[in-house]
């Protein structure tokens, strides 16, 4: 299995919680590693921007507000099948659907407020680790 990298975001649900530590350490535990990692708190603009894809979705509105309602830890992780395992320890998008174990279960509050994004596939994590980093500011 190739070593990948895939972007992952803690959420603004999840940091005024002060749980970026608890978020990170699962993981870590989950054999990822930091390669890169910035707190921002995103304009509606860059919101809007991040998650074009799901601009005709009802919850566009909602989604975009919650993102920029405080910061967010934007993080590239890097590992073994690095996309598929953050997708696997992330969990269901909704948290009452999420396994035993996972961040979404342990820590989400709701659909909408659940704590961390992971990239999807290869093409969407190199096109959003591109939207919030340099090259430059990724260190394997
Ligand atoms: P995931 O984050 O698991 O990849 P999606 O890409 O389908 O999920 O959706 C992106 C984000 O939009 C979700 O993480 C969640 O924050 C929000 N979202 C998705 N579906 C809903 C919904 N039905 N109601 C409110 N927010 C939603
Ligand atoms: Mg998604």
């Amino acid at each position: 299995m190739a070593i990948e990298r895939t972007f992952s975001m803690i959420k603004p649900d999840a940091t005024k919680r002060n749980l970026t530590g608890a978020i990170t350490k699962m993981l870590e535990d989950a054999g990822l590693r930091v390669v890169a990692s910035k707190r921002v708190w995103m304009s509606r603009r860059e919101a809007e921007g991040f998650y074009a894809v799901h601009k005709e979705r009802p919850f566009f509105g909602e989604l975009v507000d919650t993102m920029t309602s405080g910061p967010t830890v934007v993080q590239v992780l890097e590992g073994e099948n690095a996309i598929a395992k953050n997708r696997e320890i992330m969990g269901a998008t909704n948290p009452a659907q999420a396994a035993e174990g996972t961040i979404r279960k342990t820590h989400a509050l709701s659909i909408g407020e659940n704590s961390v994004h992971g990239s999807d596939a290869p093409e969407t994590a190199k096109i959003e680790i591109a939207y919030w980093f340099a090259e430059t500011e990724i260190v394997g």
